[in-house]
């Protein structure tokens, strides 16, 4: 099978990725070994089920939609390939070519009881995966495609790449390794990926390979400020006046090192905002000079706390503070839920950022 397959691939052609040389396949070396048997489970699975983290983000959707299309257009013997998110979907990426064709658990009627191979990118813990989380542990293959550094490895094969500055990124790897020509809508999903998890392009993750990468995908199609202005410049009047509130209302510690904010129910109500408009608001609180740890509280509609945490500094890793209650996610950005009301939250996490805090400013 995997000689099949590379003889098609073969004759699909390397398309974008004629710069393949063998310097970079030494620099991969270690990926390599994994990609092969990401690719020879690829070779075999008639039926994909592709999910993610519940609450998706740009890097969620842009990956799973940048392995459908590529999976479906260069491996014809793939019969199906579902992606299905558990919980709601954020309108912010209704702009992605094939988003509509992304299922929610809750409202799907067509899935099959077992898959043959199923693909989780973007997520670190299975506890994430929400109600798809069954549907990963019962296929007969799995695949956990990431890039955090809490990625518990929990699939059959696990393809984490930490130093990708996105699941993106790691998607734009295996494909190249599997010499499937990009075209519009796998580049302009993968660059959506690339573009949010980098904070458009300005976080420490920007590498000299992420920007080759992303050359690569504007030549297969991706267009840059269509997706920008899509991304960044189109928000709803609710969200504007909703972080206005909340960025009004924010509370720090005596130095002004940590900066939160909380957000309940009812201040969502008042400004008509659902949870997805609340994204963006921890990044405005950590470009105050002063601060060193961002914070936003989100009510949830259960009644506890949905973490969202930013670092401002490389010695300070947020991460490991929310591993303490269960979350994770990368040194800078991460986030947990903590299973205490929003009025409680705050004083069971912010004595812990305040002592990391110390510690950072301890250190000369
Ligand atoms: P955000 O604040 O944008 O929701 O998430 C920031 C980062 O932390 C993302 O990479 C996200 O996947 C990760 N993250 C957020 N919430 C959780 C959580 O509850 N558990 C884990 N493991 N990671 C999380
Ligand atoms: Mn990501």
């Amino acid at each position: 099978m995997r000689f099949w397959l590379s003889i098609a691939w073969e004759k699909l052609g390397s398309g974008n990725f004629a710069g393949y040389n063998i310097v970079q396949k030494i620099a991969f070396a270690r990926s390599l070994v994994i990609y092969e048997d990401f690719i020879a489970a690829i070779g075999e699975a008639r039926t994909i089920f592709i999910t993610a983290h519940v609450g998706p983000d740009g890097d969620t959707l842009g990956s799973m939609l940048g392995f459908k299309f590529a999976l479906e257009k260069a491996c014809p013997h793939i019969q199906r390939v579902d992606c299905v998110i558990s919980g709601k979907m954020p309108d912010a990426y209704s702009f992605l070519p094939g988003i509509k064709e992304i299922l929610r658990m809750e409202t799907a009627s067509t899935l099959l009881t077992q898959y043959d191979m199923a693909i989780s990118v973007d997520c670190g813990s299975p506890d994430r995966l929400g109600l798809a989380r069954p549907y990963f542990e019962g296929a007969k293959n799995s695949a956990n495609i990431d890039h955090h550094i809490s990625n518990d490895r929990f699939g059959k094969i696990n393809v984490v790449e930490t130093t990708a500055a996105a699941s993106a990124e790691v998607a734009f790897d295996i494909l190249k390794e599997m010499r499937i020509p990009l075209d519009a809508n796998i580049a302009t999903c993968l660059y959506t990926g690339i573009v949010t998890d980098t904070g458009g392009f300005k976080y420490g993750n920007t590498t000299a390979k992420v920007m080759e990468t992303t050359a690569a995908l504007i030549s297969a199609g991706a267009n840059p400020e269509y997706i920008f202005k899509q991304l960044y410049e189109e928000q709803p009047l609710c969200q504007v006046m909703l972080q206005a509130d909340a960025l009004l209302h924010t509370r720090f510690n005596a130095d002004k090192t940590i900066g939160w904010a909380v957000v309940t129910r009812e201040l969502l109500t008042q400004h008509g905002a659902l949870d997805e408009h609340i994204d963006g608001l921890v990044e405005s609180i950590r470009r105050i000079d002063s601060v060193l740890v961002a914070v936003v509280f989100k009510e949830t509609e259960s009644g506890i706390t949905k973490i969202s945490i930013r670092s401002d500094t490389h010695d300070i890793d947020v991460s490991a503070v929310m591993g303490v209650f269960g979350g994770g996610g990368h040194k800078m950005a991460a986030g947990c839920t903590m299973e205490f009301s929003i009025t409680d939250a705050p004083e069971k996490l912010l004595p812990l950022l305040e002592e990391k805090v110390r510690q950072k400013l301890l250190v000369p």
